[in-house]
């Protein structure tokens, strides 16, 4: 026998769901771990079992399609002395590698499964995990395998960073072959920095069409330091998302704006730099699905929060509380092609946040503050 939940007396639900976005007054009843219904409080079923919410906010749980959980090692002192001038240049990735390549796979496992906690606590309930610190088959393959442990979005990173000891040649020969192979069978994503400094377009290209060959989907680190071919090839090659999208070119933004391509922005990565934000309203202005997310790695932001990166979006990128929290939910769902999570509409999982406010707006209107009142995950209160 099934039970069903009624989450009653919800001040303002926003539920994602572009029909009907927001309602106030609303209640939802979850069964068998789904939403079964949403609506206002007065219209609403009934149920076994009643949750009280007391006019509180409800919105979907965030969606974390950017992160980079399996490592080992601090960077502490390289974030000092970015913030007493010195500029970011991705470098600071072969700190990690060598450190992630030395600990052994308890740790990073143990290590990575705290992260994904701290992440649940302030109410993101589905989170992509990319590899990218082992940079070899052995330490690639053991990042994802541990990575799947904890999700069903796992990204093959081996083209983070070309390594120290190999030429750029060969290693691009490696990950698109020997590593793609020992790979693929725990990702479910593709994934290139492409950036001066990591990989070229015509390497770019190379390693995402092995991996879209070997049955994944393909995403990209894209146009994060400066302009270049990043984001034009996502769009060609299909890519689910270009993530970064900080320097873009006309032509850029209307690749993305013609294609299924969502870009995601990642303002806890130009908070931690001191770099310029990228340009939220001319994307969203110009009909582009847009995503938050955090980027937790390391180096170059080192946060678990989506409700800190909502308020960055709008205060720092100009964009509504609205637009924040849908791509924050929605947008990311869109990002990893996801119709099961990041909205609140009957067949949805029921993954949702209540929050000690009386409005999602107050994520930003109360920037640090902690607001997450409840989590329910696939039902199931956390
Ligand atoms: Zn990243």
């Amino acid at each position: 026998m099934t039970t069903t939940t009624l989450i009653d007396r919800i001040g303002l639900l926003y539920t994602g769901d572009p029909e009907r976005e927001e309602i106030a007054d609303a209640a939802l009843v979850i069964e068998d771990g789904l939403v079964a219904w949403t609506g206002p409080a007065a219209e609403a079923p009934a149920a076994d079992e009643r949750v009280d919410a007391g006019g509180r906010a409800v919105i979907p749980g965030f969606v974390d399609s950017h992160a980079h959980l399996i490592f080992a090692g601090d960077r502490t002192a390289e974030f000092e002395a970015r913030m007493s001038g010195e500029p970011y240049t991705g470098g600071g990735i072969r700190t990690t590698v060598a450190a992630t390549r030395a600990a052994g796979e308890a740790e990073l496992a143990t290590h990575a499964f705290s992260l994904v906690r701290e992440m649940r606590a302030q109410g993101t309930t589905t989170v992509e995990i990319k590899s990218g610190y082992g940079l070899t088959v052995e330490h690639e393959r053991r990042s994802l395998e541990i990575a799947t442990t904890l999700t069903d979005e796992t990204t093959f990173l081996g083209a983070h960073v070309v390594p120290a000891d190999i030429d750029a040649d060969s290693y691009v020969r490696l990950v698109a072959g020997e590593m793609l192979e020992a790979c693929a069978p725990y990702a479910k994503w593709v994934d290139v920095f492409c950036e001066r400094g990591a990989f070229d377009g015509d390497q770019t290209r190379e390693i995402l069409s092995a991996g879209l060959k070997a049955g994944l989907g393909a995403r990209v680190h894209a146009n994060q330091l400066g302009e270049g071919p990043g984001v034009r090839i996502a769009c060609e090659l299909g890519a689910a998302s270009a993530d970064h999208c900080t320097h873009l070119s006309a032509a850029d933004v209307d690749a993305l704006a013609s294609s299924g391509t969502v870009a995601t922005l990642l303002p806890g990565a130009e908070f931690s730099t001191r770099s310029p934000y990228p340009d939220a309203r001319r994307l969203i202005d110009a009909g582009v699905t847009v995503a938050l997310a955090t980027d937790c790695n390391p180096g170059s932001s080192f946060t678990s929060s989506m409700a800190f990166c909502v308020a960055l979006a709008v205060r720092e990128m100009r964009m509504m509380p609205l637009e924040a929290i849908r791509a924050a939910t929605y947008g990311g769902a869109r990002a990893l092609r996801r119709t099961d999570v990041g909205w609140l509409r009957r067949g949805a999982r029921a993954d949702l946040v209540v929050l000690d406010a009386p409005s999602y707006v107050h994520l930003a209107y109360r920037p640090g503050v902690p607001l997450v009142h409840q989590v329910f995950h696939g039902g199931l209160l956390l």
